[in-house]
């Protein structure tokens, strides 16, 4: 079965049964069990359609190592916690990781690794990563069947791959967008009947003109309260990547990635990722309800450079050659500077009881 058979399976649905949400778009597109986009490829670096931060550099593993081996320590060094990586793409954080953490031998005999994966290729992918780790991971469909005790959750770009729906403002309210047929059979947005609740929304996003378009984000909101209530009742600290914004905004995020170039959202249904900004504000508002205390988040750039990105560049790049260390600071900019990757993104860190966590402010 080929990804276009994709199109033409969405279309006999809306056929079928009319038009579909943009969330059912986004799970069939990336999660359905025979074509979905990651279901069946390993899509990370030049030959797939985007890098992620892991990919750019070992470093980035590592100081999230660093940030991992500290929480270890300030929880007290528990005889046992759960180490969980949602949605670990190639592996690649995860082994540069445990490449730091293991500085502390006691933290590895401690952890349990979890993996937190959907598809049956990158669980592939993963492991072979993971040969030579010091721990063997065990993999998990969903967060929720992890097992309990203490937690120390990292997630790279996990939840801007979470299905949301779009709302557009009209005369009658905010109504539900979503994806139906045109009159030639192509695939099409337009405006259904389900509502918005907006007593909750921000005020500048009630008085937002018609044609306006608001996005949500159940799924990530929902992993981030079950986060919330385990690490209220075990303890832990959890680590949050992504790119996304700290306040709530209307427009549209949900973008189409296709071979490194951006793409019509509707064109290439299984073939592109689709992935969403994270609103970190509800984000964090989630895993607040759930009992956790969210930390004010960092840009990303900042979160490096104070856990010493630019220490442990001049280490990895000492006596190297002059290739490698232009390399090396080719990958300092893409993670840090403000117009890459150190300010689209954003980190949230969660504490279990409210307790600091390095390098985070209170
Ligand atoms: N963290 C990695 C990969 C990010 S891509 C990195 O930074 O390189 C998103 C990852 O989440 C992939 O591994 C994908 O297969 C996984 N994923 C997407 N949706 C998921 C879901 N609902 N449950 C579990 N894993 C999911």
């Amino acid at each position: 079965m080929t990804a276009s058979v994709l199109k033409e399976k969405l279309a006999a649905r809306i056929r079928a049964h009319g038009p579909i949400t943009i969330a059912d778009y986004m799970a069939t597109c990336l999660a359905d069990p025979e074509v979905g986009y990651y279901i069946t490829r390993d899509p990370f670096g030049t030959k797939g359609d985007f890098t992620t931060a892991p990919e750019v550099s070992q470093m980035f593993g590592e100081l999230i190592g660093a940030f991992c081996l500290q929480a270890y320590l300030d929880l007290g060094e528990p005889d046992s916690f759960q180490l969980v990586e949602l949605g670990p793409g190639r592996g690649t954080l995860m082994a540069d990781l445990l490449r730091t953490a293991s500085l502390r031998p006691e933290f590895v005999e401690a952890a349990g690794l979890c993996l937190v994966e959907t598809s049956p290729a990158l669980r592939k992918v993963q492991a072979k990563t993971l040969e030579k780790a010091p721990l063997v991971p065990v993999f998990y469909d969903r967060f929720a069947d992890v097992p309990g005790g203490p937690l120390i959750l990292v997630a790279n770009e996990f939840f801007d791959a979470l299905p949301i729906h779009q709302y557009v403002k009209t005369a009658d309210g905010w109504r539900e967008r979503m994806i139906g047929l045109s009159e030639t059979g192509e695939l099409c947005f337009g405006v259904g009947t389900g509502r918005l609740d907006d007593t909750e929304l921000p005020p500048e996003t009630q008085n937002a003109p018609e044609g306006t378009i608001l996005e949500t984000q159940p799924a990530a909101n929902a992993i981030a309260q079950e986060i919330g209530t385990r690490l209220a009742r075990h303890g832990g600290a959890a680590l949050i990547v992504d790119y996304g914004y700290l306040k709530t905004a209307t427009g549209v995020s949900l973008q189409a990635l296709y071979k490194h170039t951006h793409d019509d959202v509707l064109a290439h249904p299984g073939e592109a990722d689709l992935t969403a900004h994270v609103n970190f504000e509800v984000l964090a508002r989630a895993a607040r309800d759930g009992g956790a205390t969210p930390l004010p988040p960092l840009e990303q750039g900042e979160f490096l450079l104070r856990l010493g990105l630019l220490e442990r560049a001049g280490a990895l790049g000492s006596e190297k050659s002059h290739a490698v260390q232009e390399a090396i600071r080719d990958a300092v900019e893409r993670l840090a500077a403000p117009d890459q990757m150190g300010t689209l993104f954003k980190v949230l860190a969660l504490s279990g009881d409210g307790r600091a966590l390095a390098p985070f402010d209170m």
